[in-house]
């Protein structure tokens, strides 16, 4: 196992992995910015390293830097968290370089699903069902015509470097085709620095269900079910739950086992998500995220295992702890993300933190790395911290999710915990009956 891993990441996340680390024997660095030296992941490791200024791309995605850190303390391995330097390639092989394992699954691996149009190719060919589309890039406005008026409008024009919701624009006939060609192509340009986009079937009522899976590197893997996160705003989760109240065991073992089989035949290691849109009983890939999820504590809840200690394992080359026929899930699982935002408007809201007190009890985790007393910095994301639930069922679950949010008191900043506290009383939420869309409509119904 590692003697010593340095987090390349902060927040919530960053003290995750460490608690992983701690458990484990594994000694642990933080690395922070300037802005985060009062962080409770700074705090709590073993060792910490400041790495620049508050601005992100001259700290926490400052490659030099952090190598740096590593060699000081003699890390031998770096977790990436996820965001930032996670789905990095150039980052790892750097790592590889200087004999440092990079928490994660290859180069290579990163490269292919970083980039949309080779990442569809790629799982396609490994029998994975994707959105019906133009086989690769599309290099004129003509073809993306004749292509949409044989898949039938709305289509759907993404950017092969999207990712945050950028880079993607919906033709809703001929006639808007060619603007959002160009609207798409100038967004990615502008974002990503590369202006390669593909056409979609655009699907008009579907589910976000995605697969969680773990490789070992040497062709075998395992799926741990999926975690449904239809409730998005802005195409940013709100909401996760597993499992999905949408599918039937079958079809869970089914896509299941097609995503491990993908996973293991690509000789993947370590954790990965298969994103799928779901539509009238069909899977449809749209992406795949080479690195740990903001919202795997659901499947932890459900299956009991440690995804981090799981990940610290494979990349040690000690493979997984557990088989498929191992795996069960059991009951339940709900995280709402909590931000430092106004619940109405979502207008960020860093600041001091004059009272915090997370909720507790059976079957409530709160994943959180802020305190009372603490000043949210405005230069990062929003996120106060996740609250995951766990029950028999998933009604029980939104109960105590319901009596979990009560429990919760955040004050100083503005907070989403009001959000929730609506929507865990919702006919639809509470029935499970919502698409991606359900959300934005609600919200704009209620401002309305
Ligand atoms: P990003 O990397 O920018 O997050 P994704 O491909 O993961 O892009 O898509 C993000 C979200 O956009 C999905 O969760 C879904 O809400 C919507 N979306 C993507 N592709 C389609 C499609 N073909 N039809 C309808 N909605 C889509």
């Amino acid at each position: 196992m590692f003697k010593k891993v340095l987090i390349a990441n902060r927040g919530e996340i960053a003290l995750r992995v460490l608690r992983a680390c701690k458990e484990l024997g594994i000694g642990s660095v933080a690395v922070h910015s300037t802005a985060d030296a009062d962080a409770m992941h700074v705090r709590l490791a073993d060792e910490s390293v400041c790495i620049g200024p508050p601005d992100a791309r001259e700290s926490y995605l400052n490659i030099p830097q952090i190598l740096a850190a590593c060699e000081i303390t003699g890390a031998d391995a770096v977790h990436p968290g996820y965001g930032f330097l996670s789905e990095n390639a150039k980052f790892s092989e750097i790592l590889a370089a200087h004999n440092v394992t990079f928490i994660g699954p290859r180069a290579e691996h990163i490269e292919v699903m970083g980039d949309k149009i080779a990442a569809k190719t790629t799982v396609k060919k490994l029998g994975i069902p994707v959105v019906p589309g133009s086989d690769g890039a599309i290099h004129s406005v003509d073809q993306a015509r004749a292509l949409a008026s044989e898949m039938g409008y709305p289509v759907l024009v993404k950017a092969s470097a999207g990712g945050g919701g950028r880079g993607m624009k919906v033709a809703g006939s001929e006639d808007e085709l060619a603007n959002a060609i160009g609207t798409a192509r100038s967004e990615a340009r502008a974002n990503f620095g590369d202006d390669a986009i593909y056409l979609e079937k655009y699907l008009q009522n579907p589910r976000h269900i995605e697969v969680q899976v773990f490789g070992d590197g040497m062709g075998k893997a395992i799926h741990l079910g999926e975690r449904d996160c239809s409730l998005q705003r802005r195409h940013q989760k709100v909401w996760e739950e597993a499992l999905s109240p949408a599918i039937t065991a079958q079809q869970r073992d089914e896509i299941g086992m097609i995503s491990a089989k993908a996973i293991g035949d690509l000789g993947y290691s370590g954790a990965g998500t298969i994103e799928f849109l779901y539509e009238d009983g069909e899977f449809y890939f749209i992406e795949m995220n080479t690195r740990l999820q903001v919202e795997h504590p659901v499947t932890e809840a459900i299956t009991g295992l440690d995804l981090v200690a799981e990940q610290l394992r494979v990349a040690a080359g000690h493979g997984l702890s557990v088989t498929q026929d191992d795996v069960r899930f059991n009951g339940h699982a709900i995280e709402v993300r909590i931000n430092a935002e106004h619940p109405e408007t979502f207008r960020p809201s860093p600041g001091m933190i004059d009272a915090f007190h997370p909720s507790g009890g059976l079957g409530v985790r709160v994943d959180s790395a802020v305190y009372q007393g603490y000043a949210i910095p405005p230069y990062y994301d929003s996120l106060i911290g996740k609250l995951i639930v766990h029950g028999e069922t998933r009604e029980m679950a939104i109960n105590r999710l319901s009596r979990a949010l009560d429990e919760f008191v955040i004050s100083g900043v503005d907070s989403t915990l009001p959000l929730f506290r609506r929507l865990v009383n919702e006919p639809d939420v509470r029935s499970g009956d919502y698409s991606i869309h359900w959300l934005e409509r609600w919200l704009a119904a209620q401002s309305a």
